[in-house]
């Protein structure tokens, strides 16, 4: 159904100076930097997010101990119920913190909405908690009358830090499971686009939960080393560009804490010759154009097996060029602005970089204006006779640019996917069952798609990635994440 042209209004024009949330009051920073958080589409200074300081971090730590006896003494199904009054109220300001994506982070009105819809989504798996919980247990375990069982219980205090591409749904990829199972939490977004987890934070303040159990604290880089370097921090769960996630990673084993991070991406999407390719088209524009290119899910090469080639470049050229670029939260627009000045900047430089290397610039987004908007638009773009040596190929780009690739047949399309140093995600389009299994089962990355260009896991399932693309052992979302935030304890009774 064809939309009607629609903008709709803003929920606010600036959020003004960003405070942190810490044991249950909002409370300014002890901050001596800030910095200007702009609307990507207009270039306008929305916010402005302070860089807090240890003292900040501390303090948010220390109203998470004093919380967290009470906290985990409370029963699964009361802390519960605290996630299910905040899942109503994200209910009911659903369109309010969608369009607050639009504003900040630059994604289409429909794109944030899917965003927030994942972020609730989460919240109701992680209110099973009693039954995600559970322990196990043996009778005569150990024979001669000697039982034995396994209970599962929080640490303490974990902190998320997400990075700026989905600005709500991340931090609720982690905190509602470390809450339910008894943990209190701190969460640190990106400085990029803070203005919806602090909206979020109002809501669970209204929900209710007891001061300290959830906390925020704004910043960047010296907040994250904050978290790192506080002793009384358990863990940290962390998605973001794979050299941070890695470094996440070291220094949080250094302390001996807990840590999930997920890294970039540089995801493959294989075009067999025997794919449905009129129904594989859409699916594949919005794979890699939707979101801008900034999905850590986002198709960045497409690879064309055999005589699909030809086809494949021109319907793809034809379908990206139609794409309407523009201010998201026009309900019409299909294509919003990357992130900043600094990373439109960044994409640009890579077409240039592979036009230079020898690549022929099938489609070209860069020299691209939005009538009425100042911000950081770059077109769709198609990058044809792309080797795989080249920067555009190897490198990730995170925007509307795509890279394709030509190669013979299936073996020469897995061995492309799996010489790339990321793992984050990797897709087929074909008819042939044997082909998709042999994919499958042979291609080294964390989410798979079968004729699915997004192969995203709903929040009952793990959010995996492998290489570069995740450091750690138990994944976001879902059981794993339960059992990230407990340590399990083994009981060993003899019946006297
Ligand atoms: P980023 O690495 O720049 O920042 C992520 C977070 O780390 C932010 O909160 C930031 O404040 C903090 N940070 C930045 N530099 C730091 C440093 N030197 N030391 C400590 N902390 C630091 O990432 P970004 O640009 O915000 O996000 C985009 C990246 O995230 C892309 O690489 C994308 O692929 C990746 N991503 C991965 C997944 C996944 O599931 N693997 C999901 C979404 C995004």
């Amino acid at each position: 159904m064809a939309k009607t042209a629609a903008l709709l209004p803003e929920v606010k024009k600036h959020f003004g100076e960003l405070r942190n949330y810490i044991g249950g009051s909002w409370t300014p920073a002890n901050a001596t930097e800030w910095l200007d958080d702009s609307n990507p589409a207009t270039g306008q200074t929305i916010a402005r997010v302070p860089l807090s300081p240890k003292e900040d971090v501390d303090a948010a730590v220390q109203s998470a101990l004093g919380a967290w006896d009470a906290w985990r003494a409370t029963a699964p199904l009361a802390r519960a119920r605290y996630l299910f009054t905040l899942r109503d109220l994200m209910e009911k300001a659903f369109e309010d913190l969608s369009r607050a994506v639009v504003q900040d982070m630059g994604k289409t009105i429909e794109e944030a909405r899917g965003e927030v819809r994942r972020a609730i989504e989460n919240v109701k798996v992680a209110g099973g908690i009693p039954s995600l919980m559970m322990g196990y247990n043996l009778e005569d375990g150990a024979g001669d009358g000697i039982d034995e069982e396994v209970l599962y219980q929080p640490l303490g205090v974990f902190a998320g830090i997400s990075p700026f591409n989905f600005p709500v749904m991340i931090q609720f990829w982690f905190w509602p499971y470390a809450v339910a199972t008894g943990n209190c939490w701190i969460a640190k977004p990106s400085e990029q686009d803070p203005v919806p987890m602090s909206l979020i934070m109002d809501l669970v303040h209204r929900a209710g939960f007891p001061a300290g159990v959830v906390n925020l604290v704004h910043g960047a880089k010296d907040t994250v080393e904050a978290i790192l370097a506080h002793p009384d921090i358990r863990g940290v769960s962390f998605v973001g560009s794979s050299p941070v996630a890695k470094l996440v990673y070291a220094k949080a084993a250094a302390a001996g804490k807990r840590a999930q991070c997920g890294g970039g991406a540089k995801n493959l999407l294989v075009v067999m010759p025997d794919a449905k390719l009129d129904r594989a088209i859409s699916n594949l524009i919005a794979s890699c154009y939707g979101c801008a290119g900034e999905r850590c899910l986002a198709g960045s090469v497409v690879v064309g097996v055999g005589e699909i080639h030809d086809d494949l470049r021109h319907k793809l050229a034809s379908a990206a060029a139609k794409l309407k670029v523009g201010y998201g939260l026009d309900e019409t627009v299909e294509m919003g602005p990357v992130i900043s000045k600094a990373h439109r900047k960044r994409v640009v430089g890579f077409v240039d970089r592979g036009e230079a290397e020898g690549a022929t610039v099938a489609l070209d987004g860069r020299g691209i204006k939005v009538p009425g908007y100042a911000g950081y638009f770059v077109g769709p773009t198609l990058l044809d006779e792309v080797r795989p040596d080249m920067a555009v190929a190897k490198e990730e780009i995170f925007g509307p640019v795509v890279s394709l690739f030509e190669v013979d047949d299936l073996e020469d399309a897995i061995e492309a996917v799996n010489r790339s140093p990321y793992g984050n995600a990797a897709s087929i389009y074909t008819s042939s069952g044997q082909a998709a299994r042999e994919f499958r089962h042979r291609v080294r990355a964390g989410n798979i798609g079968i004729n699915i260009g997004v192969a995203s896991p709903m929040a009952y399932f793990p959010f995996g990635g492998m290489k570069n693309s995740f450091y750690g052992d138990l994944h976001p979302q879902g059981r794993d994440a339960v059992r990230f935030f407990t340590d399990s304890k083994v009981v060993v009774t003899r019946w006297l």
